[in-house]
């Protein structure tokens, strides 16, 4: 680690691999061969419509996505997915879409849903506080649905869905922003992915939507321009002038997903060893620290605990920011304790926490 960097456990914006940075940094001035910043070069350029490319390309391999398909760079973050979802999918279809509501994120997916027409709520985790995912057999979405949301990951509260639903003719539509590029995925069983690059992918500034060429043809007429698929499909993302820096940085990460790690299996089982490490402590800590989440739906990238002194709480994060972990409050809804070890996390950063938490909690348990 570089002197000067300390760990970030923030939820997003989120660490960021320090090769891409450095590499940013390095090209800042002058992208090479170009001799202009990436910040200046007009997004027309024959120089940014070859990283608007390799950025596709990169995402295709490693996503081995299928040929129908479209990769695209959206503004408004994951939240105007939330409206631009049922705009496209939902307005004038006749019918009604499904949610599971699983935490914070797919509650206001459902609020903005319900705006376009009717939403049924397939499953609700509320009444358990949102401590889990559904399980496969608690799965029934109504053939006659136009389609059906998820949130494969829970910011907030900690939980992943660690299986992913058999495709079936209603389109599955799933909000990935906080475990995209984690994890390889069955693409196919989905109609419509989206995230917001902050936490894995790249800053704050682009969010990524991947969806499949069948459903352009239930994007109803007379939509405002920006918020048609259709449009920034037949345009290639470049309808208006997009995020250019926030793509160009997606572009260095997932050449660093595909390069330096050798793709989202790999990254996925170091994701698994990290979060492990966590787990275990809070397991083996005779309830000094209560996780949030139940066992099956822990998530690999935000793991959230509490500390049965609740008083002791202010002081493990102030204790871990003098030891340079930073980021490590809960969310201001749910309180307690969270680490997002996303993939720019290094192992070692994870060992660093394991080891405060068993001595803090070596110092301050019974
Ligand atoms: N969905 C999930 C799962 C998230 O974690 C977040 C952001 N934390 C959002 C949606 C909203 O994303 P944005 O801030 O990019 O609008």
């Amino acid at each position: 680690m570089k002197e000067s960097r300390v760990y970030n456990y923030s939820a997003g914006p989120g660490a960021l691999p320090l090769p891409v940075l450095e590499r940013a940094q390095d090209e800042l001035v002058g992208l090479p061969g170009v001799g202009m910043s990436v910040l200046e070069i007009s997004h027309r350029s024959a120089p940014f419509e070859q990283v608007l490319r390799d950025t596709e390309n990169n995402l295709r391999a490693l996503l081995d996505l299928p040929r129908d398909y479209h990769v695209l760079f959206l503004q408004g973050g994951a939240t105007l997915q939330f409206s631009m979802v049922p705009m496209n999918l939902l307005r004038g279809s006749g019918r009604h879409a499904d949610y599971v509501v699983a935490g914070t994120w797919g509650k206001k997916a459902v609020t903005e849903a319900r705006r376009e027409g009717e939403v049924r709520v397939l499953w609700d985790g509320d009444g358990e506080a949102f401590t889990r995912m559904p399980r496969p057999d608690e799965w029934q979405p109504d053939p006659k649905a136009a389609y059906v949301h998820i949130t494969s990951n829970e910011t907030i509260q900690g939980i992943q869905l660690h299986w992913e639903p058999e495709s079936s003719p209603v389109p599955l539509v799933c909000d990935m922003s906080s475990d995209f590029l984690s994890r390889p995925i069955s693409v196919e069983r989905y109609g419509l992915i989206y995230a917001g690059a902050q936490k894995n992918a790249g800053p704050a500034g682009v969010t990524v939507v991947i969806l499949r060429e069948e459903l352009l043809e239930r994007i109803p007429d007379n939509l405002h321009t920006m918020l048609d698929y259709g449009v920034h499909v037949a345009k290639d993302s470049m309808y208006n002038t997009p995020p250019v820096f926030s793509i160009y940085v997606v572009n260095l990460v997932t050449e660093w997903l595909l390069l330096e790690i050798g793709g989202l299996r790999k990254m996925a089982e170091v994701n698994a060893e990290k979060a492990e490490l966590l787990y275990r402590v809070i397991d083996e800590s005779d309830g000094f620290y209560r996780g949030h989440a139940q066992s099956e739906s822990r998530s690999h990238m935000n793991v959230t605990w509490s500390i049965a002194d609740s008083n002791l709480e202010l002081l493990f994060v102030n204790q871990a920011r003098t030891r340079g972990m930073h980021g490590l409050k809960g969310h201001r809804s749910l309180g307690g304790l969270r680490a997002s070890i996303y993939n720019a996390m290094p192992l070692h950063g994870v060992r660093a926490l394991r080891d405060f938490m068993l001595e803090f909690r070596e110092e301050y348990g019974l």
